[in-house]
């Protein structure tokens, strides 16, 4: 006998591994109480394929929420699969990640909003408009809303929780969003009987008020430009655990360096290196010290980042002894993953101004404890273009 799930709610909550882990789980928790608070029935789980996470890589945390299930019922419909193919409510920690996902390594690259279902939901922290975000979305063929709460994206790391209430701001907002899984009433209690924090109450409460709600219309988005994600089924993966050796090989760029094409780690970033070719000495470091070998040694002897591969850990720019001539650059600035180097090459003085224009006047620069945010220093002067010769 098939299951009645009418009124069964899915909501996928979309953060950066191992920096926003906690967060995420404690979304997900935390709406499953407060569901069960209502007399509902409620269950969570993650992504199996993320684990183990790595910096960085898109990971999602799921909650299923319903009125008329039994709890053995429940887990039946959602605990089997390792993924869900649709969410009528779905959250988004990092809004870098609405430029793609490759949550399944090499399988290819999925939009954010691959999951949302016709008159659903997908929110976003961000301190960016929903038209801003929604333009870079994957076009449908029906309308659906896309809300947000102002901020950043909250990061820490493996042993730490950066306490800035993005999760009972998160919490608010579900609340406004989807009434079906709690009321504003049940969060506001579940928040203040478990942190018994007044500010917090009040965070869950403006966020509830405040959240920005525009439709997306089956006109907004692009093409995708990816080729779609195909999974293996379970007949078809192979016996054991196999491990593709990397094809060896000895070039060194440009572009030729040896690296697992298998694994390209691009959508893990959420800021990546932009360099000063004009000014940059040669000294070798970025490119020694680079984890994943993501720079190109070019043929007159600078080093060039190749952000197929770059995870944007920010190791380079915090080794270059060079003031300012790796810097950490906000993703949503950029739109391709295309080498600035030839570009640098046919015209440095405009390559230096374009840039500039995109690092602003902002340096961001990572604490080397993580969970202790970020320095952020202004740069009133950018330095002037040095020609050489
Ligand atoms: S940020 Fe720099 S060091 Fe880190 S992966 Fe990218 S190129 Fe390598
Ligand atoms: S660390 Fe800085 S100065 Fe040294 S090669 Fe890299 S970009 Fe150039």
């Amino acid at each position: 006998m098939s299951l009645d799930t009418n009124d069964l709610i899915r909501l996928e909550v979309n953060y950066r591994g191992i920096f926003q882990k906690t967060l995420a789980k404690h979304i997900s928790t935390d709406v499953v109480y407060v569901a069960h608070s209502e007399g509902k029935t409620a269950f969570s789980n993650g992504r199996y394929s993320d684990d183990p996470q790595r910096n960085g890589v898109p990971c999602a945390n799921f909650a299923y929420i319903s009125k008329s299930l039994s709890e053995e019922d429940l887990e039946a419909e959602a605990s089997a699969a390792m993924d869900i193919k649709e969410a009528e409510l779905v959250i988004v920690l990092d809004d870098t990640m609405v430029k793609g996902l490759e949550p399944w390594g090499h399988y290819g690259i999925r939009p954010i909003n691959e999951k949302v279902i016709s008159g659903g939901t997908i929110l976003f922290v961000s301190s960016r408009t929903p038209a801003e975000l929604s333009k870079l979305f994957e076009r449908k063929s029906f309308s659906y809303r896309i809300a947000t709460i102002r901020g950043e994206a909250s990061f820490s790391g493996l042993w730490y929780f950066r306490d800035d209430m993005t999760d009972v701001r998160v919490l608010g907002a579900i609340a406004k969003l989807n009434p079906g899984i709690a009321s504003i009433e049940s969060v506001l209690s579940y928040v203040k009987s478990k942190y018994k924090s007044d500010q917090k109450v009040e965070a869950a409460r403006t966020a509830f008020e405040e959240v920005t709600v525009a439709e997306v219309t089956p006109e907004e988005g692009i093409v995708w430009p990816y080729p779609k994600p195909v999974l293996p089924g379970w007949k078809e993966f192979e016996e054991g655990t196999v491990v593709r050796a990397v094809k060896r090989g000895f070039s060194l760029g440009p572009r030729g360096q040896n690296r697992n094409t298998d694994f390209k780690r691009g959508t893990n970033r959420t800021q990546r290196p932009v360099v000063r070719f004009d000014i940059c000495t040669k000294c070798t470091l970025c490119w020694a010290s680079c984890p994943d070998e993501a720079f190109d040694p070019t043929k007159e002897g600078y080093y060039d980042v190749n952000y197929e591969y770059c995870t944007g850990c920010g190791r380079c720019a915090d080794v270059c002894p060079v003031d300012d001539c790796i810097v950490m650059v906000n993703e949503m600035n950029l739109t391709s993953n295309e080498s600035f180097y030839n570009q640098y090459l046919k015209n440095p003085s405009s390559y230096v101004e374009e840039i500039e224009s995109i690092k602003g006047k902002e340096r961001t620069i990572p604490e080397h404890i993580t969970g202790k945010g970020n320095i952020v220093k202004r740069v009133e002067k950018p330095k002037a273009f040095k020609e050489v010769r």
